[in-house]
């Protein structure tokens, strides 16, 4: 299904965590996952515009002309633009040369919202007359209770000198790089202080250099989704189950738009006040293969709220809850651990117990997105 924008009216309704669909146009709603906080709707594979805002500038003072030879240190500013109180998180910045690859030593990782820090970008030599491209990539994330959600920001300039005699320089922003999905190319005129003809020119003003999206560079660098197969799970992938009871799961083609997860563990899906007050989205017993009676000893193994799936960084993960243990392809799970999953891997609820319960999942996918993840359990039931 073709994802469209959100309109007003659902700005409006997504207050209520309740509600999953909005009341007077139907779309379905996304939550941030800090939704607590920025009260933000998300789309399927975007950053959530108020927790991640990001602007980049180059500081006043910076000198976009100099001599034949010189080295230059351009200072720039990151800031957060933030208007939800969420910090961001910078794990890197990277200068481009060419295909060269150089990270920018960082003393700093944290930016506030409404807050800024600085750096310095140290170009090649200067040739005469010549043009200098600053290519950067930034990896910027958003944490909330033990998740973290990672996204790559392409931005730059481009230092032409075009002329010693000049007083406007042009600057040319360049995101036109190989690495970047979409690119383009903006020339902005800069107010440059006038020091005389033979005086390096230094910017007046900090000026906004453009950033954007570098989704390519997430998918190669494994900073989203499955580098190795080229795919992404996106927040409104469908589910379908296999093995398991009618009751133990949700109807085919569920999402998980409206809480984000689902719920795993040995209580049932429904509600019941009772012993049984916090009901799961998939319910995991343990089962005798012969008789179909439940195998008590082995589901009691299992934790009420054993673990969660989670789409995090355009993966399918398993949040692991039980203080039990339980395995992912032969290596524990810890509670609290976060781990992508694999088509193929073998998720194990019970330590050392495949044959009492084993949890695969297979992706059905179109042109890099995933549509559709089947979860599978062996041994499995008739339903
Ligand atoms: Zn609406
Ligand atoms: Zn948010």
């Amino acid at each position: 299904m073709e994802w469209q924008p959100y309109r007003p009216c659902c700005h409006r309704f997504a207050g209520d965590a309740e509600v999953a669909f909005c009341p007077e146009c139907g779309h379905p709603f996304l939550r941030c996952m800090a939704f607590a906080e920025c009260g933000s709707l998300v789309g399927p594979t975007q950053a959530c515009p108020v927790c991640v805002a990001p602007s980049l500038m180059i500081d006043a003072g910076a000198v976009v002309q100099s001599k034949t030879g010189e080295r230059v240190s351009v200072p720039l500013i990151l800031r957060n633009n933030s208007t939800g109180n969420r910090p961001i998180w910078v794990r890197q910045i990277v200068k481009l040369t060419g295909t060269v690859e150089e990270p920018v030593a960082l003393t700093w990782e944290q930016i506030d919202p409404q807050t800024e820090r600085h750096f310095t970008i140290d170009t090649p030599p200067m040739a005469e007359g010549g043009t200098h491209a600053l290519r950067m990539l930034f990896v910027i994330a958003s944490r909330y209770r033990g998740l973290e959600e990672a996204y790559a920001y392409a931005g730059g300039t481009t230092i032409t000198v075009s002329g010693p005699d000049t007083q406007q320089v042009i600057q040319n922003i360049n995101l036109a790089g190989a690495q970047f999905q979409t690119g383009g190319m903006v020339h902005t005129a800069l107010n440059t202080k006038d020091r005389g003809s033979s005086a390096p020119t230094a910017l007046a003003d900090r000026a906004v250099l453009p950033m954007e999206r570098a989704e390519r560079y997430e998918l190669e660098r494994g900073i989203r989704g499955y580098p190795d197969k080229g795919l992404r799970v996106p927040r409104t992938v469908e589910f379908a189950f296999s093995g398991f009871r009618a009751a133990e799961v949700p109807p085919d083609g569920t999402t998980m738009a409206a809480g984000g997860r689902f719920t795993v563990g040995r209580n049932s899906r429904s509600p019941d006040p009772g012993a049984n007050a916090a009901p799961n989205d998939i319910c995991l017993r343990a089962y005798d293969a012969r008789t179909g009676q439940v195998d008590e000893p082995a589901t009691l193994a299992i934790s009420r709220h054993h673990f969660d799936f989670a789409v995090v960084n355009d993966r399918l993960c398993v949040h692991a809850r039980t203080t039990h243990g339980m395995e992912l392809s032969g290596a524990p799970l810890a509670s609290g651990t976060l781990v992508a999953l694999k088509p193929g891997e073998r998720l194990v609820p019970i330590p050392g117990r495949p044959d009492k319960l084993s949890i695969q999942v297979a992706f059905t996918s179109s042109i890099g997105s995933v549509d559709r993840i089947t979860i599978s359990r062996t041994p499995g039931m008739a339903s």
